[in-house]
């Protein structure tokens, strides 16, 4: 490689090491998308994981009947990362890409190649690391990948608006993306119109794209990457540059509608002559009036074919967007002062790895079909239009050169059956980035308890060398982010309580602690297995009338455990004897500050009953064996099916799908009602595609999907905090439902106008208004 390459190679994109390309040592399926200015490399791995509980009949350890074993087991967790680097380098990053696949057998491989540079370099590849090369059609995987981020990805389109506090709109999970416009501005730009998941068409294009703004960027500037370029845009003023229609008319044009502010000449100004030989304008100047002169006319264009196609809604892809805020700007003004607002312009949070995303999943459908990818927060980057330092491990400011995605392959999953309005549907109660109060309280509320769960993670795992380490990197990496949307709160689509949430059981995988309130979990069940008994007796004894206010209780006093509310965490670890009944006397007294309970008693001693509940369960220990069990079993005498639904993976100390299996044998082992339900299928534990505290009924295993709708579900119970008052609070279904909670949390409480420890007991049926 030439010596000012590699020089200029240094400068504007980080040389590719691990950091970069991680574990691509594991990596099993690639797929890589080459443009005129970028290639974007797709590749999965397996990351070998160390879990902590298995299912083991035979162990004796904690008297009969003891399942459960703390054991060392790995975990297989498939991940999709995703690496760009310029294609005028892509020797050296082949060259990389070898030396570390070194010893994998590389040869029987096939690599989805994409883009032009798919025939360019099409011999190269195939020398460099000894793969066959399928190619795949461009438009189809631009098109494929876009379509899954709309689907898949939450809050992957948003729109701009300049003068709104947030300036994003985000725009949820789209199941009818169909029809719209894909403008993908790359080097070059094409615009294709799309039907359907197979039907689609370019209908237009222009060469004024991305290239043409770092070309001729680089020729009226000293700038030489990209990146200068735009901070140069950031800095400086166009109508310095640009001929205004006020500097032709010398004010606005009314008649038709033009104000002075409009720009009338791009580069208008640049006419004049100028005596000296040094220009008298700043490059700041001329790269803002360039990028806004490219943008204007990229969404005219695209305006204009929408109009021409009757598509009301534009996505933009491609690599020249980047989040930033100037372009966004323009194109969003560009479209709605062209179509008077009726079409609208939407960015996309990955918006440059469409092609990328495209050729793996063609690839992947060949090797396996029914899984999907969720977004991995850990690892991945947010929108920002400042340089950010996350990269932890070596603590360089990362270049944004590297916008970094990466996905966690989950079970395909769609949208909760009995959901009346999916696509409405939003789960999150408060859109924190609107809010700015609770924006600084639970942000401040997270910053404070991320000593006690590095604590915990250390606990788990205190036989290993590195644990301390790791413990402090998740620590220091829950920081930066928790400070990193106090800056920008809208990184990562709309901010909520569920994504502060999820990013730190993200962040905890990530530094290996897979499952840190295992033993926890483990030591809370058998002490409620013991206390079970006695419960069921004396639920059993009263009389029936009194005997669904107790169950309902027993929910709510087993929902105060929770290792995931601080208030809570110091009242059990204050050393005071605190057990069921003490967590009963805490429930507060009827009136409950939300309270259904009277028509849902009502509505228990109406027949028929149920036909079928899916009851979404949460807490280990009580809450699911003194709270929800009873609670179920009095569901299933009285002739209703019960789909017990957990998280397939865990989060906290809510039970997973695999505890909850060992959980019901061992609660059959004491309840017949429950044996007996559990032999003839009217019981049946179902895991639910989540792995958080909260609830999204947007991606739930298809699996439960499927048994939902067989069974004909018609109540749907939500429990606890976390998905039934963060998440699904106000959500409506087609069915019955039943949300129970208690709040944990004295200013949520006070915020819900109540007190801590007050009641959520929302009993709904669908209205006949909403289903019309
Ligand atoms: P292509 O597939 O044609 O390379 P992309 O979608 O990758 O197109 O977009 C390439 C364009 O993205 C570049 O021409 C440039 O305008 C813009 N761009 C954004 N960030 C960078 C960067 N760090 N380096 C180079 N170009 C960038």
């Amino acid at each position: 490689m030439a010596a000012d390459s590699q020089k200029s190679y240094a400068v504007s994109i980080s040389l590719p090491d691990e950091q970069v390309f991680r574990n691509l040592k594991n990596a099993k399926h690639f797929a890589i998308d080459i443009g005129g200015s970028l290639a974007k490399l797709a590749y999965s791995s397996t990351l070998q994981r160390r879990t902590s509980l298995v299912s083991d009949e035979s162990s004796e350890q904690d008297g009969p009947g003891c399942i459960y074993q703390v054991s060392e087991e790995d975990e297989i967790t498939n991940r999709l990362h995703f690496v760009k680097f310029e294609t005028r380098l892509i020797e050296t990053c082949l060259d990389f890409i070898q030396r570390q696949l070194k010893g994998s057998p590389m040869k029987d491989k096939v690599i989805k190649a994409t883009g032009g540079g798919a025939h360019k370099y099409r011999d190269l590849i195939n020398s460099k690391l000894g793969v066959q090369i399928d190619k795949e059609d461009e438009m189809q995987c631009l098109i494929q990948g876009c379509n899954f981020l709309l689907q898949n990805i939450p809050d992957e389109a948003f729109s701009y608006h300049r003068h709104e506090k947030p300036e994003y709109k985000f725009q949820g999970v789209n199941h009818n993306v169909f029809p719209y416009l894909l403008v993908n501005i790359g080097s070059g730009v094409s615009l294709i119109k799309v039907d359907s998941e197979t039907k689609f068409e370019r209908i237009g294009g222009t060469s004024n794209g991305g290239g043409t703004f770092w070309g001729l960027g680089s020729l009226l500037t000293k700038a030489k990457t990209f990146d200068e370029l735009l901070e140069l845009a950031e800095n400086g003023d166009h109508r310095e540059v640009d001929m205004l229609v006020k500097d032709i008319y010398g004010g606005e044009y009314e008649s038709i509608g033009l104000t002075g502010d409009i720009i009338a000449s791009s580069f208008g100004k640049a006419t004049q002559p100028h005596k000296d030989q040094e220009s008298p304008f700043k490059e700041e100047d001329i790269a803002r009036s360039l990028l806004l002169s490219i943008s204007n006319d990229i969404g005219q264009i695209a305006c204009l074919h929408a109009r021409m196609h009757k598509l009301t809604k534009i996505y933009f892809g491609g690599y020249f967007i980047r989040g930033h805020p100037l372009t966004m700007r323009t194109i969003t003004f560009a479209i709605n002062f062209w179509s008077k607002e009726e079409i609208q312009p939407l960015f996309l949070r990955h918006e440059g790895y469409l092609g990328a995303i495209g050729a793996f999943l063609r690839g992947a459908e060949e090797n396996e079909s029914g899984s999907q990818w969720g977004e991995n927060y850990a690892r991945s980057s947010g929108l920002s239009s400042t340089q950010q330092s996350t990269n932890r491990d070596c603590k360089r400011t990362r270049s944004t050169t590297f916008d970094m995605l990466e996905l966690d392959k989950v079970n395909a999953r769609s949208h909760c059956p009995v959901l009346l309005n999916p696509d409405t549907y939003n789960p999150d109660m408060v859109d924190l980035t609107k809010d700015s109060d609770a924006r600084e309280y639970w942000l401040d509320c997270f910053s404070h308890t991320v000593d006690k769960t590095k604590g915990l993670a250390i606990k788990s795992q205190a036989n290993s060398l590195d644990v301390e380490e790791r413990a402090n990197k998740f620590k220091d990496s829950y920081l930066e982010r928790l400070n990193g949307l106090k800056e920008n709160p809208c990184a990562y689509g709309s901010l909520t309580v569920r994504f502060l949430l999820d990013t730190s059981s993200h962040l905890l995988r990530d530094f290996l602690f897979t499952d840190p309130y295992s033993q926890q979990k483990q030591t809370e069940n058998e002490l409620a297995l013991r206390n079970l008994p006695s419960r069921l007796q004396f639920l059993d004894s009263m009389a029936d009338t009194d005997r669904p206010l107790n169950l309902a209780r027993g929910v709510l006093a087993g929902n105060v455990f929770d290792w995931g509310a601080k208030e809570v965490v110091k009242m059990i670890e204050s050393g005071q004897e605190f057990g069921f009944n003490q967590a009963l006397d805490k429930v507060e007294a009827r009136p409950w500050l939300c309270d259904y309970f009277d028509s849902w008693s009502e509505r228990l001693n109406r027949s028929p009953p149920h036909r079928c509940a899916a009851v979404f369960c949460d807490n280990s220990g009580a809450d699911i064996i003194l709270g929800l069990f009873p609670f179920v079993r009095d569901l299933l005498i009285r002739g209703t099916k019960v789909i017990l639904c957990a998280n397939s993976r865990p989060t906290l100390n809510d039970v997973t799908y695999n505890e909850l299996n060992i959980l019901v044998k061992r609660v059959s082992e004491i309840c017949p009602v429950i044996d007996k339900a559990v032999k003839e299928h009217r019981l049946i534990p179902m895991e639910s595609g989540q792995e958080s505290p909260c609830l999204d009924l947007r991606l739930i295993d298809q699996s439960l999907v499927k048994a939902m709708e067989r069974e004909q579900t018609d109540l749907i119970v939500i429990e606890g905090m976390g998905r039934a008052v963060h998440t699904n609070f106000d959500a409506k279904f087609s069915c019955e439902s039943l949300k129970v909670a208690i709040l944990k949390n004295k200013w949520l409480a006070n915020r819900f106008g109540g007190e801590m420890f007050s009641v959520i007991f929302k009993y709904e049926t669908p209205s006949t208004e909403d289903n019309s």
